[in-house]
């Protein structure tokens, strides 16, 4: 494969950190850019010796020339619930603004260019589990709408530079993913109940906890991205666990997997909150021979000592 110079955007965050390490593993070069509103430069410590990687702190929204590159990852964005509802001004600009410069930073270098979109643009889905032909059921001005259709305008610009302009796109749908480099305190459930459990406190359970999601250990998302990075399909490919989960259950595997003696509480569901989600992984699996490997189970004893390692350092 050849070397190739390529830009990050969104590096100090959980899964592009990731992605970061996994470049560089291949023998890549990597400029990490982040503003670092929800990124955290904990994430990059480890690369700090590293040649090949360089860190500007920027903002995507803002103008801003990496330089000449050969790849365009675009992971900025807050992804938790917790964080987008706080800077729900800021979510609709780099989904609107900051795509569109790192679309014109691809076409300017004619670079190849891949996007990380969310299963968040099915919504509330009515159709189960999901495929990518499924146009979703988004509330437009409800409390979720700043992440979901800052995503969805992402996609529609992708497609349009990619019609109007040739620029040789991609986007990954990437539903609920776990893993070391989750931010500890940021209100998604496994980094929520892992917390609670370790720490001996009741873990949140919000509404009946019957809802359900699909949870992919992170490294079987990266492995999937770095596929889909690859190939030469344009329209969305759904990245994701189908083995789907009720929060309830979820919070079962969490305490049998931190041997945790915490009870459960129930606290209101908030507004717009989907009631399942699952991919329907065909596409992936056909096009790009990919398929998840590490269980739910698995993966949170895979992630049991960075939590861990969070406790300690909250403790200090
Ligand atoms: N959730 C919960 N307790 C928590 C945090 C989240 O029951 O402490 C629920 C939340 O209401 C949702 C699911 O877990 O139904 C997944 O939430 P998360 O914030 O991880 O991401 P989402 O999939 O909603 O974007």
């Amino acid at each position: 494969m050849k070397k190739q110079t390529i830009l990050v955007t969104g590096a100090a965050g959980f899964l592009a950190s990731h992605l970061c390490d996994a470049l560089l593993s291949e023998g890549h070069s990597v400029i990490g850019v982040d503003n670092l509103s929800t990124g955290n430069m904990a994430n990059l410590r480890h690369l700090s010796g590293e040649a090949r990687f360089s860190f500007q702190e920027a903002d995507i929204c803002a103008t801003f020339d990496p330089g000449p590159v050969e790849y365009v990852f675009n992971f900025a964005s807050p992804a938790s619930p917790v964080d987008y509802a706080r800077l729900g001004v800021e979510t609709l600009m780099v989904g609107s603004v900051g795509t569109t410069n790192t679309l014109e930073t691809a076409r300017k270098y004619n670079a190849k260019y891949l996007h990380a979109s969310t299963s968040e643009c099915y919504g509330d889905p009515e159709v189960h589990p999901q495929p990518e032909s499924y146009w979703g059921r988004v509330n437009p001005i409800g409390p979720r709408s700043v992440y979901d259709e800052a995503k969805r305008f992402s996609e529609a610009m992708i497609m349009a530079y990619h019609r109007y302009y040739g620029v040789d796109t991609r986007m990954v749908r990437i539903f609920n993913t776990y893993g070391p480099r989750l931010q500890a305190n940021d209100g998604r459930v496994v980094s929520n109940l892992m917390m609670q459990a370790l720490r001996g406190e009741d873990l949140t359970i919000y509404g009946t906890g019957s809802q359900t999601r699909s949870f992919c250990y992170v490294s079987d998302l990266i492995e999937g991205i770095l596929r889909l990075s690859r190939s030469e399909e344009h329209l969305p490919v759904n990245i994701g666990n189908p083995e789907e989960w009720t929060i309830l259950e979820c919070a079962r595997q969490v305490l049998e997997v931190t041997g945790s003696k915490s009870r459960i509480t129930f606290a209101p569901l908030p507004q717009d909150d989907p009631t399942q989600r699952k991919p329907d992984i065909a596409k992936a699996k056909k096009l790009l021979g990919w398929e998840p490997r590490v269980s739910l189970r698995e993966g949170l004893v895979l992630s049991l000592p960075y939590f861990e390692g969070c406790i300690q350092a909250s403790s200090r």
